[in-house]
């Protein structure tokens, strides 16, 4: 939709530029007549200014380009997502939730991650899990350049191919954040980009029955969830809630008749639809 190829903070930066320069011509009076021209001008700048970082940060934005989050369909079914691991004991406790339900998932992995704990990513692979990139480092890509993405993008698949063989073709930004270069490296690198449209806020501890209940009031036909087994490249946060939230959360979905599929699933069901 937006092929513009810009970055985020090059069109707030000329924003930027433009607002003072209209405030200035107001200040001193110019344009003021019929309308205060330069107020307006002003204006307009900050309304674009909110509306191009809400794209590039809101998940279920397609301004800067197509992002998946939630699937339109009319099955039951939901993809369950985790993020920012492998970090263990977490990681592997969410393996052992997942294997006693028989809950197929997808894991966005930060590559230094998995550079860090191969057998881990190892065993998301074996147990047969869909395995998303989430760069090395777990950095905003909105403030790197274009090599930095690319770089971040690379490694990271790289680390994923030389512990599971497989490479990647879904990425996840961390913290969903994009812009038209950030979209055009992940389009070059053959990656689709999915973002979420159930989040509990897991990242920030708020209580086992706070993390489950808002995941299970939100979930819909066809919900990308996203919750974390990882936590950046800090790695010294707890997951425990979210470990036990994931044991309530599939436990009550199965009872309301959903599914669980990995991401790719998901996706084919949206394609039948539009078939
Ligand atoms: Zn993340």
């Amino acid at each position: 939709m937006f092929d513009i190829n810009m970055r985020l903070t090059s069109m707030l930066g000329l924003l930027t530029i433009i607002i003072i320069f209209a405030l200035v011509l107001d200040y001193l009076r110019v344009l003021r007549r019929p309308v205060r021209l330069g107020l307006y001008i002003a204006i307009i700048g900050i309304v674009c200014g909110v509306g191009l970082t809400l794209s590039a940060v809101l998940p279920e934005n397609h301004f800067f380009g197509r992002v998946f989050s939630q699937i339109d369909t009319t099955q039951k079914v939901v993809a369950i997502t985790f993020d920012d691991g492998p970090y263990p004991p977490y990681t592997d406790q969410i393996l052992d939730v997942l294997k006693e339900n028989n809950v197929r998932a997808t894991f966005f992995v930060v590559g230094k991650n998995v550079d860090r704990h191969p057998e881990l990513m190892k065993r998301i692979h074996d147990e047969g899990h869909q395995i998303g990139n989430h760069t090395y480092n777990h950095i905003d890509l909105l403030k790197a350049d274009r090599d930095m993405v690319i770089s971040e993008i690379v490694k990271t698949n790289k680390a994923i191919s030389s512990v599971t063989g497989i490479k990647p073709h879904i990425v996840r930004p961390p913290h969903g954040f994009r812009d038209p270069v950030v979209l055009e490296v992940m389009a070059e690198q053959g990656l689709k980009v999915v973002e979420w449209s159930v989040m509990s806020r897991d990242w920030t501890n708020p209580g086992v029955e706070v993390i489950a209940n808002r995941v299970i009031s939100k979930a819909q036909n066809g919900s990308v969830i996203l919750l974390h087994d990882g936590d950046g490249i800090a790695n010294q946060a707890s997951r425990a809630q979210t470990v036990e939230a994931t044991r309530l959360i599939i436990k009550q979905l199965l009872a309301e008749g959903y599914t669980f599929v990995t991401v790719d699933e998901i996706l084919a069901k949206a394609e039948e639809k539009n078939k």
